[in-house]
């Protein structure tokens, strides 16, 4: 330890030791005094009243003076306990003050994180022997940061503050209420053991009152919460047949992440199976972490076709995780997990940079679409990053396509705007993606400059055998017609599809009809066959195409890349 501090140590300790050490000096001296005047006032007491009455003879001066000097002494012992037990009832009342600002909260005034702990403990340990149980209830906010983020901190914190009121007004008698981060809170309620109902219509109770609009400065905001809920004698409760409150937040947690899954503003009870299903997200984002820098994350194509001509225009990028010990995984599962935990960006730039690359040795004619996540959508930098991606690559823009899914607009559509009006502006071409299953509006799509409208694969798959399909199909061709919008479709797997498709005239579109996804090697092969690489690259020396061996066998669907018109 330096000097300085060791100095200031010392000097802020050793005042109070003197002051104690004089506090017992002084109580000592006047404990003394009290021994003195007990001991002689019964002799010298009566003799210096005789005196003073004007008979007897007077006290020996010593004593006088001595019994005089004492009663000072014991006055002043006095004044100073007096002293000392204000002090120590100041001292009582700051630590008190201190223990309640540490269990406290300071916004919302609720317990903390670390408090909530030892009171549940408490808590449960008491129900314990009166036939009740404990629930532990979850309580996440769903759309904080978008409250945050639109209308101020101090907006957000005014929230935070009436939610904990809104909760804690529902809560019924012996319950606790914690804030244990930003936007989660933690209720503990007991129970009758066998009336989960009670808890049940608490947490819709909590949900109806927090989906209340709240005003303020003049706008009207509303939250919802998912909420997970653990009772303290689930899953493997203790010997003592409750779960210590750390197990039993584990679990609520668990629960309150799978109502997140489930589409939010719900509440669900913690099961085991959600424990598992944890282990194997966790196993998946381990597993990003890692294999992102390994380049385990690769980008697989599959062709867009003009279903009039059947011939090849380009093809749709779809990343694809080569997992040492999963295998190969499906975007729908790492792209979420991927998305939650920050990695997103990083993945997504990687995949567009090797298919950048891929696509570079076609031939220039074709295109590549690819697939961009919400939160890249948030970023403001996004545009100028791909065009430095597009620069170094040396790959025109007016080649490249980007997919932003429906439910990007929900998000604000004011950031949507702004992005797709800059890719525009450097010759990129945006389409929206998974058109019909969001709830976009007209009124959205006309003053979002998309350059064509995909139908969602749910749709067109079924398209032949479905009439609710076939309608919905109708409907959005009719509606691209009216806006000039060419509106591609997904998930063609049949002949049937296909040919009602067609009717629609002039429209592209993709599915396992005429290939599922592949690698980039298979499908620079495919292209060589047909001759439909980049000159220029094929000069500069890129592999022989038959090299690659690619046929029929790797995938069975009749191959639109060979065929003419269509099937
Ligand atoms: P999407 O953009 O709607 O991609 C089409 C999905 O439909 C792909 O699934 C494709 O394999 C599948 N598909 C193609 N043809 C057919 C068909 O005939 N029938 C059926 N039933 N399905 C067909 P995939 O590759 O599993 O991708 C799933 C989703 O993951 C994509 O949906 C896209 O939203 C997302 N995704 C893929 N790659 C990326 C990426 O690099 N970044 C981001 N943010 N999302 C990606
Ligand atoms: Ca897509
Ligand atoms: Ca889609």
């Amino acid at each position: 330890m330096d000097k300085g501090k060791s100095r200031l140590r010392k000097g802020g300790i050793q005042p109070r030791l003197g002051t104690a050490e004089r506090d017992v000096i002084a109580l000592g001296i006047a404990a003394a005094a009290i021994i003195f005047i007990v001991g002689k006032s019964g002799v010298i007491l009566p003799q210096l009243l005789r005196w003073l009455a004007g008979f007897g003879i007077a006290p020996g001066k010593m004593l006088v003076n001595a019994l005089l000097f004492n009663v000072v002494l014991i006055i002043f012992g006095w004044r100073r306990y007096r002293q000392l037990s204000a002090e120590v009832r100041e001292r009582r009342k700051a630590e008190e003050h201190a223990r309640v600002l540490a269990e406290t909260d300071p916004l919302t005034g609720c317990l903390n994180r670390r408090s909530i702990n030892d009171a549940t403990n408490r808590l449960t340990a008491r129900s314990v022997g009166r036939g009740e149980v404990v629930a532990f209830m979850m309580i996440d906010l769903d759309n904080f940061k978008q409250i945050n983020d639109f209308n101020g901190h101090s907006a957000g914190d005014l929230v935070l503050q009436r939610c904990a009121q809104r909760i804690a007004g529902l809560l019924p008698e012996r319950s606790l209420l914690a804030r244990i981060g930003g936007d989660e809170f933690a209720a503990v309620v007991v129970f009758d053991r066998n009336r989960e109902d009670v808890i049940d219509q608490l947490a819709v109770a909590i949900e109806q009152e927090l989906a209340q609009p709240e005003s303020i400065n003049g706008s009207d905001i509303k939250v919802t919460a998912s909420i997970g809920i653990a009772r303290s004698d689930a899953g493997h409760a203790s010997e003592e047949g409750w779960n210590d409150t750390q197990v039993l937040m584990h679990m609520a947690d668990i629960a309150m992440y799978h109502a997140k899954k489930e589409g939010r503003n719900c509440y669900f009870w913690f099961e085991e199976s959600m424990e598992a299903e944890l282990r194997f997200r966790n196993q998946i984002e381990n597993g990003i972490r890692r294999g992102l820098p390994l380049g385990e994350f690769v980008p697989y194509y599959q062709e867009q076709i003009d279903l009039q001509t059947g011939e090849l225009t380009g093809f749709e990028m779809l990343a694809r995780w080569n997992s040492p010990t999963l295998g190969v995984v499906s975007p729908d599962v790492f792209i979420p997990v991927a998305e939650q935990i920050g990695a997103i960006a990083e993945l997504s730039e990687s995949v567009i940079g090797q298919a950048l690359r891929d696509a570079g040795a076609w031939d220039p004619r074709l295109t590549l679409a690819v697939n961009i996540s919400p939160i890249q959508l948030r970023d403001p930098w996004f545009a100028q990053k791909l065009l430095k991606m597009l620069t170094e690559a040396n790959f025109p823009p007016q080649r490249l396509e980007i997919e932003i899914t429906e439910s990007c607009l929900h998000e604000n559509i004011g950031v949507a705007r702004t992005l797709i009006t800059s890719l525009k502006n450097q010759g990129i071409h945006v389409s929206l993606d998974d058109f019909g299953t969001g709830y976009s509006s007209i009124a959205q799509l006309r003053s979002l400059p998309f350059d064509r409208i995909k139908i969602d694969r749910s749709f067109v798959t079924n398209l032949a055998e479905n009439k609710d399909s076939a309608a919905i199909v109708h409907a959005i061709a009719l509606l691209g017609r009216g806006l000039g919008l060419p509106i591609p479709a997904e998930g063609i797997e049949t002949n049937d599809v296909l040919l009602e498709l067609q009717r629609y005239g002039d429209i592209k579109g993709q599915g396992y009809l005429y290939g599922h996804p592949q690698p980039a090697d298979l499908i620079k092969g495919r292209l060589g066959d047909m001759g439909l690489l980049n000159p220029e690259e094929a000069e500069a020396g890129a592999p022989a195409p038959e090299a690659h061996g690619l046929s029929a066998e790797i995938d069975p669907a009749p191959s639109a890349l060979r065929r003419q018109g269509p099937a």
